[in-house]
């Protein structure tokens, strides 16, 4: 045997027992053994089950408001910064989340109204199942996806603008003396009786309801901008670029998304609630025509101020009349913000913007 047959039996001999040595090592590999298979996930079931930390079932309170922020950033804290965003009348932290990490901001408001407090569990809810999509689940939600939404904006939102209207109307705080209150059921203001949503300076000396003292609903106050409550949220959206803003509000089913005050924009801030409006299954308004309506709103003043879109969404049907202070209302809340659709309005709100 030469030399070179020896090196080439050699080499034939090595490529042999390397090519038995793979195939041994990959049938280890891919062959399970019994253990194996009780490991095995079973196919098509999500890793993560989704479980609410939000119950849906009672109204929120300033202080179960706080708890359940706290469980949510607990729960999601890759998609949510907890802030105090400010300081209502009486002084109660104003909380704020920031709900993903995009370079592009927006901001969500809800319960600037007392009586409307069912829009701050409806925002806690959208929170959580958008955090959940973002973190543990496929981020597909309808026809959106999520974790990309969520890549190019971060929503900045308070769920309660108005936390001491909120303990008024439960009974678990006074407003002023000063104030009158005709139906505590009906309490849309804050401590001081000013309706907050008529408070911002866009054509404020305009309004004209017959309320010139502290009520229930409807009472601009002595000054535009006077309220802590209003001054939160535009001292947040001089610090921010918002790219938009919703406010949520109910009854009518419906976006209000234009006034008379400011027609040079409506092409845009129509489309932009339409957008929304599909998502979402509320209809669409004609713009608002007289200052005693839209004078004052938050809405109408960051569409004014900043000449970018802002809505007020009214959830519910406007026949709806029971008091949302009221369980019952808690008890079917889905249905009574139609939650599965309006729960799209967000998602619909940040990709109709990136259009
Ligand atoms: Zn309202």
């Amino acid at each position: 045997m030469t030399d070179t047959k020896y090196s080439k039996s050699i080499t034939a001999i090595s490529v042999f027992a390397a090519v038995v040595l793979v195939i041994g090592c990959l049938l280890s590999v891919f062959t399970p053994t019994p253990e194996d298979r009780e490991n095995e996930p079973v196919q098509n079931t999500p890793v993560f089950q989704f479980t609410s930390v939000i119950d849906t079932s009672t109204p929120e309170s300033y202080d179960s408001l706080m708890t359940n922020m706290l469980k949510l950033r607990n729960e999601y804290p890759h998609s949510l910064k907890l802030f105090t965003a400010g300081y209502s009348e009486s002084g109660k932290e104003i909380l704020m989340f920031t709900m993903g990490n995009g370079e592009k901001k927006a901001l969500v408001i809800g319960g600037i109204h007392a009586r409307e407090h069912i829009t701050t569990k409806y925002l806690l809810r959208v929170i959580e199942d958008y955090c959940f999509q973002n973190e543990k689940g496929t981020g597909i939600y309808g026809n959106f996806n999520i974790k990309e939404l969520l890549c190019e904006y971060t929503l900045y939102i308070i769920p309660c603008v108005n936390p001491d209207g909120l303990e008024i109307i439960s009974g678990r705080m006074n407003a002023n003396k000063n104030v009158r209150i005709t139906d505590i059921k009906e309490y849309k203001a804050n401590l001081n009786g000013v309706d907050i949503n008529r408070n911002f300076p866009l054509a404020w000396e305009y309004i004209d309801n017959g309320v010139n003292s502290p009520y229930t609903h409807f009472f601009k106050g002595y000054e535009s901008g006077s309220e802590s409550e209003t001054k939160t949220l535009m001292t947040l959206c001089e610090e921010n670029s918002f790219e938009f803003a919703l406010s949520i509000h109910i009854k009518g089913n419906c976006i209000f998304w234009g006034d008379t005050f400011n027609t040079n924009f409506n092409g845009l801030y129509k489309a932009f609630a339409e957008d929304i409006a599909f998502s979402s299954g509320l209809s669409m308004t004609e713009p608002t025509l007289k200052p005693t309506d839209y004078g004052g709103g938050f809405e109408n003043w960051f569409r004014y101020t900043y000449s970018r879109p802002g809505v007020c969404i009214e959830l519910s049907h406007y026949t709806n009349i029971i008091s949302p202070c009221d369980n019952k209302n808690y008890t079917d809340f889905d249905s009574f913000v139609n939650y599965s659709q309006s729960k799209y309005a967000l998602a619909a709100a940040m990709a109709s913007n990136n259009k």
